[in-house]
């Protein structure tokens, strides 16, 4: 980690670089409401940040610049449509600082995986940017910045377990101790489109063929407390799933395979396609991963913990 000190020059912020790690969010429970008249849906979800990480580095630079290798390289555009970009610029005009950096990211997150990749990226960008440039924001102001570049975003400037309502960018933390539950994500091959998904299921509500809608949070938020996986796996669930089955007809069979190879429950994550198993032990999450990964029923399946912390400095 760098000092924070005037560099040669006498400007203020970090001399070196500054290097930002920002987790992967899954919804443990998401609750979508009715659409609101400005597109969005009135959501009530519970978020949850777990151990697969997307890492950026930012260097002092005469313009704005972004490089990157990893999941998407070669596919995500690096031009101003892509939000590390975004959140650079949205950060530097309401500091009233010039734009200037090198930016690197190292991306594990899938794309579009539902596991809010791009988000998180926005996150680091914010987080990474504020130091590089001595900015020195607080964690609501970057926020606030945050809430306007996406919904998720000022969830992954947080981390670990919040509520999540409006349209997911007003966050309360949960307490919870950290790395308390242990995951399979079953990362599958392409993306799905979050608005698509969206869509998907205002069709399923108006045809009335969709799944009874998620009730309260308080099931979840008690079984949190009560650290027992088998109680938490009951009370898991995504008001989106079906719509994403129903786009991605073969998550079935990769929740099924989960659950056959003994995970607690299986869920999409988000928007999809990602799904996302409990597991009651560590030990347990590296064997059902295993055997996600000789079912053939995922591109590739990993273990991660959760809660970890936010976007921060390493
Ligand atoms: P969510 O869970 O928030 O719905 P997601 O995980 O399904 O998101 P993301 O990978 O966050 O999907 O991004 C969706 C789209 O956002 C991508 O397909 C891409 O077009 C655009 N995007 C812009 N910048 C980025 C970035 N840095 N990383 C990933 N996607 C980005």
């Amino acid at each position: 980690t760098e000092a924070w000190r005037p560099d040669d020059d006498g400007r203020r912020g970090a001399a070196g670089p500054v290097r930002v790690r920002v987790p992967a969010k899954v919804n443990l429970h998401l609750g979508v409401g009715p659409l609101r008249r400005d597109g969005y849906h009135e959501l009530n979800t519970v978020y949850h940040a777990i151990s697969i990480h997307d890492e950026l580095t930012a260097r002092r630079g005469d313009t704005l610049a972004l490089t990157m290798e990893g999941e998407g390289a070669g596919e995500l555009a690096l031009d101003d449509s892509n939000l590390v970009i975004r959140a650079a610029h949205a950060l530097a005009g309401y500091a009233g600082v010039m734009p200037h950096a090198r930016l690197h990211l190292r991306k594990q997150i899938p794309l579009a995986g539902g596991l809010a990749g791009g988000s998180a990226d926005a996150a680091a960008a914010l987080v990474a940017c504020d130091a590089l440039w001595g900015t020195g924001l607080s964690r609501d102001e970057l926020a606030g910045i945050a809430a306007d570049l996406g919904s998720d975003v000022p969830f992954l400037i947080h981390g670990g377990t919040a509520l999540g309502t409006g349209r997911g960018e007003a966050v309360s933390p949960v307490l919870a101790r950290p790395s308390s539950w242990h995951w399979v994500v079953a990362i599958a091959d392409g993306g799905l489109s979050t608005p698509a998904a969206y869509r998907e299921l205002d069709r399923l509500r108006d045809a009335g063929t969709a799944g009874v809608p998620l009730g309260s949070t308080d099931a979840l938020l008690a079984a949190l407390r009560q650290r027992d996986p088998r109680v938490l796996a009951a009370t898991l669930g995504n008001d989106l799933q079906d719509a994403a089955l129903a786009m991605r007809p073969a998550l079935a069979d990769t929740l099924k395979a989960g659950e056959a190879a003994g995970a607690l429950a299986g869920i999409v994550s988000g928007s999809g396609p990602t799904c996302v198993f409990l597991a009651a032990d560590a030990s347990d999450a590296e064997r059902i991963a295993g055997e996600l990964d000789t079912a053939g029923v995922c591109r590739q399946a990993r273990t991660a913990h959760g809660p970890v912390a936010g976007a921060r400095i390493v």
